[in-house]
């Protein structure tokens, strides 16, 4: 479904128009939006949060304004990479969170005591979100403009909640990433086995699976690049 202000040209093929009332679909959208509970972290809406009084975030609460980024937490393949790190300890470790969106997952590392958080999104409108919102979580994750391509050599772990074909294209610079653990979500189950052939291929260990829905995500040890 799209939305236009006005018919252009033709409908694709069983498209059709319909007419909608001029209606404010952002705040709809924001007034639908609850705070959820992933394991040990409660991901809050920054609205929420500010109509109870604001102030610092607790140390297991992430307070979001996705903006125009992916990442509300509502989203099963987020929920999956939440719970996918909570199985990690993170202390003392360093995390690159690829397609970083809301900055959700970096902002989760950086709460679970990752010691360096570095996040990557191709999108100038979710690298912005995600600076505000590790502002407002007063969290040290460092947000680059870019892909994998723009951390600094490897981080202990890496996520990267894309989408099958980018995991697919992107599985050996993922890989090479990782020096113990990856993540990745945004796969549909239909291309589970292409997904877990394609990172075997570019060098993880056995992976773990936990699916929602027609949603799945893989936690995978990979071998230490030295
Ligand atoms: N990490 C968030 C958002 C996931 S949405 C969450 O788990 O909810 C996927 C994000 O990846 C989008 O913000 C998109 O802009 C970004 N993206 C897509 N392809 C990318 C690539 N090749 N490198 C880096 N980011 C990419």
């Amino acid at each position: 479904m799209a939305w236009f202000d006005q018919r252009t040209g033709r409908v694709p093929p069983g498209g059709r128009w319909e007419v909608e009332p001029d209606r404010d679909w952002l705040a709809e959208w924001r007034a639908g939006l609850e705070p959820i509970t992933v394991g040990r972290l409660r991901v809050v809406p920054s609205w929420l949060h500010d109509d109870a009084g604001g102030g610092s975030p607790t140390a297991s609460t992430i307070v979001l304004d996705p903006g125009m980024a992916f990442g509300t937490g509502h989203h099963p393949t987020t929920r999956l990479c939440l719970r996918a790190l909570q199985r990690s300890d993170l202390r003392g470790r360093s995390v690159l969170d690829v397609g970083t969106g809301s900055g959700i997952l970096a902002i989760a590392a950086a709460r679970l005591h990752a010691t360096r958080v570095v996040a990557v999104d191709t999108d100038p409108d979710a690298v912005a979100a995600a600076r505000g919102n590790v502002r407002a979580n007063d969290v040290a994750v460092e947000v680059r403009r870019g892909s994998v391509g723009v951390a600094d050599g490897p981080s202990d772990l890496v996520l990267a909640n894309l989408t099958t074909g980018t995991v697919i294209d992107l599985a050996d610079q993922l890989v090479g990433a990782a020096r113990r653990t990856l993540i990745v979500s945004g796969i549909g189950v239909a291309r589970l086995d292409e997904a877990r052939d394609a990172l075997r291929a570019a060098g993880t260990g056995p992976a773990e699976v936990e699916t929602e829905g027609e949603w799945a995500a893989l936690r995978a040890t990979t071998v230490a690049p030295g």
